[in-house]
């Protein structure tokens, strides 16, 4: 197994793809902002089940982050970072700054339309452009052949997916199960930036998720179900609720029944904390 190699700067990481390239090596990227839990390295195993190389990469995106103390606050943990990685085959962590990612005089956005304009799309203005902008460089600058993503960012996923199609990237993008904490809590970055307190109920938002899930398996009420739900959050010490809703898989539009493949998706604030998920009904 090779070491791990911490690279920063754009000209070292095209030296190193750009041997891997000329000896055939199908090339993995796993796009992280870092604070890496279990989650995560999840995407990194899976990776090595399909790859001969794989490159990890850490940056907080300013760009698709629409609230400042959101980014100031944002876990970074580079060296825990690379200690998890270094066991797991990872041949390289790449941590570009600001400046490699975004120089001077950086003017480009890209943007997709429809699937951007709900759930998180709808409550966090521009994410989505930064999310499209940042995995597109990713893309290119690692030279990926495949690209793995989480189910926990489902409508990241699909977007990412249909970028690289739309744009030709050439990278078939991965998604892979959400991995959660012991009482169903989806593993999260942003969970290090909850108290004790808030920690014990952020688990109420999955039950709340489950149960209405299982009431549409069984052929229930939507609405008095949902309605019901949101009572249980704001209850169970949620102060605020972006989304909680029933969405088609394929195109991500509004369903009250099961007719067609449908997710339940949710955002909700805990003690200042954002916490997202969504399963499939
Ligand atoms: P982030 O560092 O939050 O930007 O996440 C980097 C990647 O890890 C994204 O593809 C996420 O969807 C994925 N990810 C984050 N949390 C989990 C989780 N609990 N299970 C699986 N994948 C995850």
């Amino acid at each position: 197994m090779s070491a791990l190699r911490i690279v920063r700067t754009l000209s070292e990481l095209r030296e190193i793809t750009r041997a891997w390239k000329m000896a055939g090596e199908v090339i993995g990227v796993v796009p992280t902002m870092g604070a890496l839990h279990d989650g995560h390295l999840s995407l990194v195993h899976r990776a090595k089940e399909e790859c001969a190389r794989i490159i990890v990469t850490i940056f907080v995106n300013p760009k698709q982050f629409n609230n400042p103390d959101d980014l100031k606050n944002y876990p970074r943990t580079e060296v825990e970072d690379a200690a998890k990685l270094a066991p797991l085959g990872v041949d390289v962590v790449y941590v570009p700054d600001g400046e490699q990612m975004y120089p001077n005089g950086f003017c480009t956005n890209i943007s997709l339309s429809g699937l951007t304009d709900v759930l998180c799309g709808a409550h966090r203005a521009g994410h989505f452009d930064g999310v499209a902008t940042v995995v597109t460089k990713l893309f290119t600058q690692t030279s990926a052949d495949r690209a793995f993503f989480g189910e926990k960012d489902f409508q990241q996923l699909q977007i990412v997916t249909r970028l690289s199609l739309d744009l030709d990237l050439g990278v078939t993008v991965v998604g892979c199960p959400t991995i959660r904490e012991e009482d169903g809590l989806a593993m999260s970055s942003r969970n290090l930036l909850l108290s004790d307190r808030t920690r014990v109920w952020a688990p109420r938002l999955i039950e709340e998720m489950e149960k209405l899930a299982a009431t549409m398996r069984a052929g229930g009420d939507y609405e008095a179900a949902h309605a019901e739900a949101l009572a249980a959050l704001k209850t169970a010490g949620f102060t605020e609720v972006d989304y909680f809703e029933m969405r088609a898989v394929d195109d991500l539009s509004l369903v009250t029944d099961v007719k067609r493949p449908a997710r339940l998706f949710a955002a909700a604030w805990l003690g200042g904390v954002r916490l997202i998920d969504n399963i499939a009904v």
